[in-house]
C-alpha cells in the first residue's frame, strides 16, 4: 500500500520549497484563513436571517475564486512588477470584500468595521509609511461610498446618521491603528538601515583585520592564514606551491635621505608596482618593515622566479622621481617551492635565508632553492 505523503511533503507540494515564494504563500494561506472565518460568520448571518442567502452564495463563490486565482498568481509570480508578490492587490481585494461584508450585514453592519482596522494592520508588513496613508484613505473613502450606495439602497436597515457616526467611528480606530502600523514602518525601516550600516561596518573591520594600513596589501596576519589555506589544498592536490620573501635594498638610506614619509611613499609605490607584476590568483602580503611576501598557488619555482623577475623590471620602470630626485629601487628575494609535507613556517624559514643570500651576494637578485630531488635528498641551489 503507497504511504500518504507526509505533512511536510504536502506542505512542499502546496506551498513549494522555494522560499521567497513558499514565504508569500504563507501569507496568502493567513488571509484564506480570514477569509473561511467571516465566510463562516457570514452563513451564520445567513442562519439568523440577517443576510438573504443568495448574497452569501454569490459572496462564498467570489471568494473562492478570486483566492484560488491569486494562489497560482503568487506561486507563478504573475504580479505586476511593482507587486510581484501580489502582497499589495490581496489587500487592495481584501478591502473591495469588506465593503461588500458590510453591504450584506444590514443591522450587523457596525460590526463589520472592525474587518478594515485588520487590514491596516497587514500592510505593516513592507508597505512604507505613505503607502499606509494612501491605503486607509481609499479603503475610508470606498467605505464612504458603500454606505452612501447601502443608504440610497434600503433606507430604514441603513439610516444616514447611524451611518455617519459608524464611519466616524471607523475613521477613528482606523487612523489610530494606522499611526500604529507607521511607527512600526519606521522602526522596521530604521533596523534595515541599521542592518545595512552593521554590513558595512562588519566589511570595514574585516577590511582593517585582514590589510595593511599603508600598501593596502594583506597584511601578515591574514597572509600567514592564507598561506595555511594554500599550504592544505598544495598538501591535497599534489599542486605545487611557491613562497617569495622580498626585502627593499638600502630602505634605511631612503629614509636616512629623503625622510620617513618618502620612505613610506616607497613601500606604497613598490608595493603597487609588484602587484601589478603578479597574477591575480597571486597573493602579496607586508611581512613587516620593508619586507613582503608573495605566495604562488598552483606555481612552479620557474614560472615563480619569471614573475618576480617581472616585478623587477616594473619597479626599474616605476618612478620614483617624486618621492626623491634620482631615486632607484631594488629589492632581494628568497624565493623557495613548499616541499611535500613542509610546514609552511618552514619553507618561509628557507626563503628567509636564501634572501639574505641575495643580501649577501650583492642585492637586487632573486635567490632560488629548488625542490627537494626526488633521488638525492640534498636540496638543489638554483
Ligand atoms: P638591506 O638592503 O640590508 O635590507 O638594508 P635596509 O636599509 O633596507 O635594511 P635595514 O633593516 O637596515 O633597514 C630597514 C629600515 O626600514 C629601518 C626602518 O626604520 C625602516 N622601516 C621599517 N618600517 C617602515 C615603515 O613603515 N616606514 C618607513 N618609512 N620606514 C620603515
Ligand atoms: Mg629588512
Ligand atoms: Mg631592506
Amino acid at each position: 500500500m503507497p504511504r500518504p505523503p507526509s505533512l511536510a511533503a504536502l506542505a512542499d507540494l502546496v506551498l513549494t520549497s522555494h522560499r521567497p515564494t513558499r514565504s508569500h504563500l504563507r501569507m496568502w494561506l493567513t488571509s484564506v484563513v480570514t477569509y473561511l472565518l467571516y465566510t463562516g460568520l457570514l452563513w451564520l448571518q445567513v442562519a439568523l436571517g440577517y443576510t438573504p442567502r443568495d448574497l452569501a452564495v454569490g459572496y462564498t463563490l467570489l471568494a473562492f475564486c478570486t483566492n484560488l486565482l491569486l494562489y497560482f498568481g503568487v506561486r507563478h509570480g504573475w504580479g505586476p512588477a511593482w507587486d510581484r508578490n501580489l502582497g499589495t492587490t490581496q489587500l487592495l481585494i481584501g478591502v473591495l470584500f469588506m465593503w461588500g461584508a458590510y453591504a450584506m450585514a444590514g443591522p450587523l453592519s457596525g460590526a463589520t468595521l472592525i474587518i478594515v482596522a485588520s487590514h491596516i494592520v497587514y500592510a505593516v508588513f513592507g508597505f512604507t509609511a505613505t503607502r499606509v496613508w494612501q491605503l486607509v484613505t481609499a479603503s475610508l473613502a470606498g467605505l464612504a461610498l458603500t454606505m452612501i450606495l447601502c443608504h440610497q439602497w434600503q433606507p430604514e436597515r441603513y439610516p444616514l446618521g447611524q451611518q455617519v457616526v459608524a464611519w466616524l467611528y471607523t475613521c477613528l480606530v482606523v487612523v489610530l491603528i494606522a499611526r500604529l502600523a507607521t511607527l512600526v514602518t519606521r522602526m522596521n525601516e530604521n533596523l534595515r538601515t541599521q542592518r545595512r550600516e552593521l554590513a558595512a561596518a562588519l566589511d570595514k573591520v574585516r577590511e582593517l583585520a585582514t590589510r595593511d594600513d599603508l600598501t593596502q596589501v594583506h597584511n601578515r596576519r591574514h597572509i600567514t592564514e592564507l598561506m595555511r589555506i594554500e599550504q592544505a589544498q598544495h598538501e591535497r592536490s599534489g599542486s605545487p606551491l611557491c613562497v617569495a620573501l622580498l626585502d627593499i635594498d638600502f630602505f634605511k638610506v631612503v629614509n636616512d635621505t629623503f625622510g620617513h614619509q618618502a620612505g613610506d611613499e616607497v613601500l606604497r609605490r613598490f608595493a603597487q608596482a609588484t602587484q601589478q607584476a603578479l597574477r591575480t590568483s597571486d597573493l602579496l602580503g607586508r611581512w613587516g618593515g620593508e619586507e613582503f611576501v608573495v605566495v604562488f598557488p598552483d606555481t612552479l619555482i620557474a614560472q615563480a622566479r619569471v614573475a618576480l623577475r617581472r616585478a623587477k623590471e616594473q619597479l626599474q620602470q616605476a618612478d620614483f622621481s617624486a618621492v626623491g630626485p634620482g631615486l632607484r629601487i631594488t629589492f632581494s628575494a628568497g624565493l623557495v617551492q613548499v616541499d611535500p609535507g613542509e610546514r609552511i613556517e618552514d619553507a618561509i624559514e628557507r626563503a628567509d635565508q636564501a634572501m639574505y643570500r641575495a643580501k649577501t651576494k650583492g642585492r637586487d637578485r632573486i635567490e632560488c632553492v629548488a625542490p627537494i630531488d626526488r633521488f638525492s635528498e640534498a636540496p638543489r641551489r638554483a
